[in-house]
């Protein structure tokens, strides 16, 4: 089976269990736990941040993230496709008390206007003040969209002219870094708080990572252990992230390569394809993603017209020509 429906499915390679067997552990509640302590400083160096935190996904350091920045009964606002709004499950209004208003997009694309016009900032005692704007970059829901740095920069600009704070959710920044040849830190900047992802792409089995300032993640430190997010011998799951950061970041070229080859299959649009997602349109989805299954190709409905494409690293040039084949002979 060629596995397309999400760049989660990876599975560490040998090479990295080798890495993972042979981590240094110890009791990171303790703060005694070597590799993870260096991932955090590692990742956090990386995206040009203060300090890291390794939390269990991505949702969680999101969430993270977002409380230390949206105080209860006030307001996020985030693309109305953003993962932290339609992916996490109201986490952020569960935990935290927040309140969410979204902005329309195309593909998930950044425009600053969009933002500009339904933020509320200091509103005062009748209405619900914007304390916090998230940014997903790349754009998961959108089918992997890079963000536009113009726009970027004008959504930064206006929140900080109104004291307004800025979440990167940064679960695919590697793939947005590697697609658009930015700088990480370039990518990063100018948030108050950002999250990245190890499991995805990178193909690390476990976790995530929450980059701030010093005094923010020693705060979310304290909200992690009470979320039942403070685990102990860690090591052996940042060993595994840490050789994903050496070996698996510029080979996701290779990735969005493969993905255009599928892409091209399916008659999409190239110019929508900026990464590893492809979604294409289909009449029927349940019947495609049964057609596909049977040709030997996992494929995951998203939305009552489309379906999902993922690239990653268990999926060779080879696996994406044959999925290719496949795909090309299946009714739309
Ligand atoms: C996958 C993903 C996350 C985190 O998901 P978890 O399953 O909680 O690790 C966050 N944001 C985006 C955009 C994602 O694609």
């Amino acid at each position: 089976m060629i596995d397309l429906r999400s760049d989660t499915v990876t599975r560490p390679t040998s090479a990295m269990r080798r890495a993972m067997a042979e981590a240094e552990v110890g009791d990171d509640v303790f703060g005694e736990d070597p590799e993870t302590t260096l991932l955090e400083q590692e990742v956090a160096d990386r995206l040009g941040h203060e300090a890291g935190l390794f939390t269990p996904s991505g949702s969680m350091a999101n969430q993270l993230g977002l409380r230390l920045l949206v105080g209860p009964g006030e307001e996020l606002l985030a693309d109305v496709q953003a993962h932290v709004v339609r992916a996490e499950l109201g986490a952020a209004a569960v935990f935290s008390g927040i309140t969410t208003r979204t902005w329309a997009s195309d593909r998930g694309r950044l425009v600053a206007r969009s933002v500009e016009e339904i933020a509320e900032p200091n509103a005062g005692a009748y209405s619900v003040s914007t304390t916090a704007i998230a940014v997903e970059n790349t754009h998961n829901f959108g089918g992997g969209t890079v963000q536009p740095p113009d726009q970027v920069r004008a959504v930064q600009h206006f929140a900080r002219e109104h004291g307004i704070g800025l979440h990167l959710d940064g679960a695919r920044l590697w793939n947005a870094h590697v697609a658009s040849g930015t700088p990480l830190r370039q990518l990063a900047g100018g948030f108050d708080t950002v999250s990245v992802c190890l499991s995805k792409g990178l193909g690390a089995p476990v976790g995530s990572v929450l980059v701030s300032t010093a005094e923010r993640v020693a705060a979310a430190r304290i909200w992690r252990k009470r979320y039942g997010g403070g685990m102990r011998q860690t090591g052996i799951l940042a060993a595994g992230a840490r050789y994903a950061l050496r070996e698996h970041v510029d080979r996701l070229a290779e990735d969005h390569a493969n993905a255009r080859v599928i892409a091209a299959a399916l008659d999409v649009d190239p110019a929508t394809v900026d990464t590893n997602i492809v979604f294409a349109e289909v009449s029927d989805p349940a019947a495609f993603v049964a057609a596909a299954a049977e040709g030997g190709v996992r494929v995951m409905q998203l939305g009552r017209t489309t379906v999902r494409l993922v690239t990653h690293l268990d999926v060779s040039a080879e696996d994406a020509e044959q999925a290719a084949r496949v795909l090309a002979t299946l009714p739309r």
